[in-house]
């Protein structure tokens, strides 16, 4: 692009922009849409069509209904031929600039100053209006060792929990449930560059208050005293109970059990410090300095024959795709459950957090234990699968990671109680692939079925297109609507 008269390939624009220069354009919506000719060489619109448009990989390929309107139709096919073919792969501008951000490390300055605001918002409120009964602050809603949950939560008549207007979890129940920070799935999509990447441990969640080691639904692990002297008092962990790889059955019956022989095999993995008022590197800093046993890593564990050990996980710095993909993959080999990634400067986040990921290669539910299915014939005394009742209502039979006891009817789990099962994916029809049974689940009272990337994939994309198209008729209309005496 000419720097001066803004020439393309020799086609003038009908209207010449300075650099920086902004046009409002009147389109279908309250709001007109602004064009901006940036200092780049290339223009942008805020409507939908240009930031929806195909080709991310080069801005000065888009263009859209407005862009033509004041440049020129001419103009604009010229700039789009001068920017070559676009990649019909590559991911739309907005959806590129989200996943940069969402990559990027947290801010956690501007995230102190966003809460000082609010605090300072809500401290004016309250004082200027005495007793108004429209923001239910949770004061009742304790957190961990008494605290309150914090600023953003509400609940409401029902007793469903929000962060900020987002809804934390159907079945939370703010007055027993610990809100623990959970993980999201990974989007493969984004640059894990500069992330902490540690290993997702298949054992079972468990939460130090500073005085008590809770499930996640707040019931009481049962370890013996040596165990829980151990841990640091006042000071909360959250971590995973673990023993070893593949290994959740056994473990999960142990925690149930004040067993002293059986706690010296079982180590806790702490992976953050959710009272520390600062970043996770920090909050990871001020956990190190008060677990007995260091930090430790799990093939260390492993190697060394350790228990009831009480240790920090260590992250590791993702160099980048390659560098995570080779780390799952060692994981994996080991009959590993995956990796989880930190966000850089993030903070602990008492629900489904956006800075804690999972990346895994499989996928997990937990269903409601109906029977087993015998044999036929001469295989009619074993129990050849077990019949598993999923959260949406369909029924799964799964005899892969049955023991031989309980084919021939023993240690079978309890008809009503919860079983944990692994698979790979999900059929069109909501059922598992390749189911295998993993164990009881203590630590959960509600079936949940598996989320597959793939249902995820297929939701957003029905969304992306209804979207799309409510642009395009937007557009549309607007096009029509021009007043003849505009033309
Ligand atoms: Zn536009």
């Amino acid at each position: 692009m000419d720097p001066t008269t803004a020439e393309v390939g020799g086609v003038k624009p009908s209207r010449l922009l300075a650099v920086g220069e902004v046009v409002e354009v009147q389109g279908s919506g309250k709001r007109p849409y602004r064009i901006k000719r940036t200092v780049k060489g290339h223009y942008t619109c805020t409507c939908s069509s240009f930031q929806n448009a195909q080709g991310a990989s080069s801005v000065a390929a888009r263009s859209c209904p407005h862009l033509a309107k004041i440049l020129g139709k001419e103009y604009e096919a010229a700039r789009q031929r001068a920017a070559g073919p676009t990649d019909a792969t590559a991911p739309t501008y907005a959806e590129s600039k989200r996943q940069k951000k969402e990559a990027a490390p947290f801010d956690w300055e501007e995230y102190v100053a966003a809460r000082e605001r609010v605090r300072e918002e809500q401290q004016a409120g309250t004082s200027s209006s005495s007793g108004s009964s429209g923001s239910s602050s949770n004061r009742s809603m304790l957190g961990p060792k008494g605290t309150s949950l914090g600023e953003g939560y509400e609940t409401d008549w029902r007793g469903n929990c929000t962060f900020n207007g987002r809804a934390i979890r159907k079945d939370f129940d703010p007055t027993s449930a610990i809100a623990i920070m959970q993980a999201e799935k990974w989007d493969t999509k984004l640059d894990p560059t500069g992330w902490w990447m540690s290993e997702k441990l298949d054992g079972v969640r468990a939460y130090w208050t500073g005085d008590r080691l809770v499930s996640r639904t707040n019931l009481d692990w049962k370890a013996p005293h040596w165990f829980i002297e151990k841990l640091p008092k006042g000071f909360a962990l959250d971590g995973e109970l673990w023993r070893e790889r593949d290994g959740f059955e056994v473990l999960s019956g142990m925690c149930q059990r004040a067993d002293t022989r059986a706690w010296s095999t079982i180590n806790f993995f702490v992976f953050d410090a959710p009272d520390v008022e600062a970043p996770f590197e920090k909050r990871m800093e001020e956990a190190r300095k008060r677990v007995p046993d260091g930090e430790l890593t799990p093939d260390e564990a492993l190697r060394g024959r350790f228990g009831g050990k009480v240790a920090t996980l260590p992250f590791i710095a993702c160099e980048g795709q390659a560098h995570l993909d080779r780390y799952v993959d060692a994981i994996m080999l080991q009959a590993g459950e995956g990796a989880m990634l930190r966000r850089r400067n993030s903070p602990y986040e008492r629900r489904r957090s956006m800075h804690c990921r999972k990346v895994k290669r499989w996928d997990d539910g937990e269903g409601v234990m109906e029977g087993t299915n015998r044999g036929v014939g001469a295989r009619s005394h074993r129990h050849e699968s077990l019949r598993v009742r999923m959260a949406s209502g369909k029924a799964v039979d799964i005899g892969m990671g049955m023991t031989e006891s309980m084919h021939l009817g023993n240690d079978l789990p309890e008809k009503g109680v919860l079983v944990k099962y692994r698979c790979s994916g999900l059929f069109q029809d909501g059922t598992p692939r390749i189911p295998v049974y993993e164990g009881v689940c203590y630590d959960r009272t509600q079936p949940k079925d598996p989320e597959v990337a793939a249902t995820q994939i297929r939701k957003k994309r029905k969304q992306d297109d209804e979207e799309f198209l409510k642009a395009v008729a937007a557009d549309l209309e607007a096009a029509q609507l021009v007043p003849p005496w505009e033309v």
